[in-house]
């Protein structure tokens, strides 16, 4: 299937970069999920002062078939990345950051208490920093969740990415029921709670918006939706190009299941003008 005429405008834009690349280019121990994953709004992103960190390394231990980062056994921890991400907030002077995570099955926890340890050490270090975190299900038990202090946390993300029957195929390990229980868990917490899906992998329009309906009633606060764009012929195949209408569309329907904040059209994802929905949201 062929990228319709619709979506060739919004690649490769020209956009002046803000020395982000210069910024992160520089850096051996921390990853971003912009460069990692490909992913088609970097230069408007960057042109905004914004990236989002991708911490625990860039190998998961999961296996999604729509994702482009690398897959195996991850290396240890390398805690040198917190200095790096603590330069590239002072170089770029950012005032909201959106910290990720490859799944990392392989810890005992799932990685919980790194990112409250991360998140503790940027705030101690920018006081004003607005942090989201965008996690993976933490070994899909919420005991590790009681390693992450709620305080440290803005918006807490956790993408359910697409409708449950198509979890078996394309977020294998993964399940559905858990992300929305550990969503429901975290909003009794009283912050800010967001997520994610992409449509284009073969999902119905019925399907759609019962996910609507399901994260409207664990009381998500944001919800991102973007267009599927195979990474590589190796990865899911697109079944279907929407267009800006049918986002607009997807919009109208979250909003009618009661999501009040939702970003939608081919091109967002999960941290897309995150800075921006917070401001709203907020
Ligand atoms: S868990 Fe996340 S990083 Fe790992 S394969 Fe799936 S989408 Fe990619």
């Amino acid at each position: 299937m062929s990228l319709p005429e619709e979506y060739r405008k919004y690649l490769f834009p020209k956009f002046k970069d803000n020395n982000v690349r210069k910024s992160l280019g520089g850096k051996r121990y921390m990853h971003t999920v912009c460069e990692e994953a490909k992913c088609p709004n970097r230069g408007l992103c960057f042109s905004k002062g914004t990236a989002t960190f991708l911490i625990m390394g860039d190998i998961c231990t999961r296996n999604c078939s729509f994702c482009a980062i690398k897959k195996g056994f991850p290396l240890p921890l390398d805690e040198r990345e917190i200095f790096e991400i603590e330069d590239t907030i002072r170089e770029l002077s950012l005032s909201y950051v959106v910290i990720t995570s490859v799944t990392r099955d392989d810890l005992e926890d799932g990685g919980a208490a790194y990112f409250d340890r991360i998140i503790k050490e940027l705030k101690k270090s920018f006081g004003d920093l607005k942090i989201e975190i965008l996690v993976p299900d933490f070994k899909k038990d919420l005991k590790n969740l009681n390693n992450l202090d709620f305080s440290y946390i803005d918006v807490f993300n956790h993408n359910l990415e697409t409708v449950k029957e198509l979890y078996p195929v394309v977020r294998k390990g993964a399940s559905y029921d858990f992300s929305l229980k550990m969503l429901s868990f975290v909003k009794g917490k009283k912050i800010k709670t967001k997520s994610g899906i992409m449509v284009g992998l073969g999902e119905t329009y019925q399907q759609i918006s019962e996910l609507f309906y399901d994260l409207n009633s664990v009381g998500i606060d944001i919800l991102t939706i973007g267009q599927y764009i195979s990474p590589s012929i190796n990865h899911h195949k697109v079944m279907k190009y929407y267009s800006e209408e049918e986002f607009k569309e997807l919009k109208g329907m979250a909003m009618k299941a009661g999501i009040k904040h939702v970003v939608s059209g081919i091109f967002v994802r999960s941290s897309f003008e995150a800075f921006e929905t917070f401001k709203r949201a907020i």
